[in-house]
């Protein structure tokens, strides 16, 4: 089935529904979203984009970013959506690996390529929405609808395919595993829509709720609080870092998230403190999901109970986990060898199931590396309880092996991050000629505060064991960050090598 029959849908019966809004202005009803969307797919197809071809989406968050998706898998094509914080040069690169036909650009963005490009918001772009509709391209359950370029936190990027069923199966776990939708809800973008905020704008189509893309097409903590505000039960995916400035904000403000239903966090390490935090201030509106692009938003979630019950004998340690598997897929424990371990034991976290993917777009050799025996090798390292929640400790390349032993940064990360003059931490391995790598930890100090080794290496003493602990704190004024927001540990890590003599 083609997912972009969800629109039609919808439209049939709730066509007067507000669908898409820029800020607090409403711009398209379900039956002109549709009607858009259409027009869109038929545009293309004159144009000579045919079923399978690749179309680019490099933009910022605008409402029509959905007429676009929803256009190009009309038309039988599949979406390349690319953050719009890359480098035009990086957009290009993704564009024709991806052998895109067309691109879709919000203004101010420019792929240094020779493809034809539309912007978005323009007199052209409406002009293509107001074609004569067609019925929708036929689409099998394994036909590609969109390629996901990864983040790329080392090497290039590469294109994890995701095809219609996918969409659907990853989509139908978000009412199941994560919070109920109906028309009555709104889906905010508050993270790029290139990414899993845009995923999620599927369930919301199909369940008639209203898209709200603030009007900055980023993301301002105070926008968010003031749109969520003025809409009202308001639901939106955030990565851990703006969790922290929302809080940060809401907490200058005196606001409490008014209107603001369900923020579900993920796409990296919450840690412990955050969290807390950000309970405490807004309350039960948080759900936690683990996935990546290659089984994108559906590998596990911890409910809002679970996030928020505090009365719960193991609620500090549920919380520390990234929750239970969502309905569609199994999760297990892998040693080196791929075979499962059991509860308890810690390894490569593996999954299988309907939102996986069939492998990378042109790319072989990373595919074999990836699934194996039906599995996908997350890369990520973790353990199950017997209950089936899943704790990550983290990704495998960057766990310490010093003196023979495993050590996760991300432990010791959680116990510096405890002291008040640690703002930001990032832990790594430097090589050592005695230990084969030591733990070495970069610093952000907390406003007003300085770093102290012997203080922070006290407070690791009293709270962990002691060959865990940093043999040194490098005081750093941020710590790198790709574009969506996650330390680049590769680049400490070289900063380590360049500095070691
Ligand atoms: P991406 O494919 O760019 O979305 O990155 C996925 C990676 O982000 C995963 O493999 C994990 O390493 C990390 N990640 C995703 N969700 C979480 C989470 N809830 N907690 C910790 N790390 C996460």
């Amino acid at each position: 089935m083609n997912i972009a029959l969800w629109l039609d849908r919808t439209a049939a019966v709730m066509g007067a529904r507000p669908a898409l809004m820029h800020g607090t202005r409403v711009v398209a009803d379900y039956a002109t979203f549709a009607r858009r969307a259409a027009g869109l797919a038929a545009a293309l197809a004159a144009r000579g984009v045919a079923p399978g071809d690749r179309v680019g989406v490099f933009a910022k968050n605008l409402p029509d970013y959905l007429t676009c998706l929803f256009g190009i898998w009309r038309a039988g094509a599949a979406a390349v959506p690319v953050n719009a914080k890359l480098h035009t040069k990086e957009a290009a690169w993704i564009l024709a690996d991806a052998g895109a036909v067309l691109c879709f650009v919000s203004a101010e963005l420019a792929p240094e390529t020779d493809l034809p490009c539309v912007p978005l918001a323009s007199t052209e772009f409406d002009a293509l929405c107001a074609t004569d509709p067609a019925d929708a391209v036929a689409r099998e359950a394994g036909d590609l609808a969109w390629l996901f370029y990864t983040s790329g936190t080392t090497g290039k990027p590469k294109g994890v395919q995701i095809t219609h069923a996918m969409l659907a199966a990853t989509s139908l776990c978000y009412p199941v595993d994560v919070d109920p939708v109906t028309e009555a809800d709104a889906a905010l973008y508050a993270a790029p829509m290139s990414h899993g905020a845009g995923l999620y704008a599927l369930i919301h189509v199909r369940m008639g709720a209203a898209h709200l893309v603030p009007a900055s097409g980023g993301f301002d903590a105070e926008e968010v609080l003031d749109l969520s505000a003025a809409q009202g039960s308001a639901s939106m995916f955030m990565a851990p870092t703006m969790v922290r400035r929302l809080t940060d904000a809401a907490r200058a403000s005196g606001g409490r998230g008014e209107g603001i239903r369900t923020i579900v966090y993920g796409g990296g390490p919450m840690y412990r403190a955050d969290i807390e935090e950000a309970v405490g201030w807004f309350g039960p509106k948080f759900v936690q999901i683990y996935g990546q692009g290659e089984c994108p938003m559906a590998i596990t979630a911890l409910s809002r109970a679970e996030v928020a019950d505090r009365t719960h004998p193991r609620w500090a340690e549920r919380l520390a986990s990234v929750g239970r598997a969502q309905s569609l897929v199994e999760v297990a424990i892998g040693d080196a060898t791929g075979r499962p371990l059991p509860p308890g034991e810690t390894g490569e976290i593996m999954v299988r199931g309907a939102p996986v993917m069939p492998g990378y777009w042109r790319n072989p050799e990373a595919t074999a590396k990836t699934l194996k025996d039906g599995w996908l090798m997350t890369g990520d390292v973790g353990r199950l309880d017997a209950e089936g929640y899943l704790s990550l400790a983290d990704r495998s390349k960057d766990v310490i092996i010093s003196g023979g032993t495993n050590i996760y940064p991300r432990e010791v990360e959680e116990v510096l991050l405890t002291h008040p003059a640690v703002h930001e931490v990032s832990v790594v391995g430097r090589p050592s000629p005695e230990w084969g790598e030591e733990v070495v930890a970069f610093v952000v100090a907390a406003p007003g505060a300085r770093i102290d080794p012997a203080a922070l290496d006290a407070h690791c003493l009293a709270q962990m064991a002691r060959f865990k602990r940093p043999k040194d704190y490098v005081p750093v004024p941020d710590l790198p960050r790709n574009n969506y927001g996650k330390v680049l540990k590769t680049e400490l890590r070289d900063r380590l090598r360049r500095d070691t003599p």
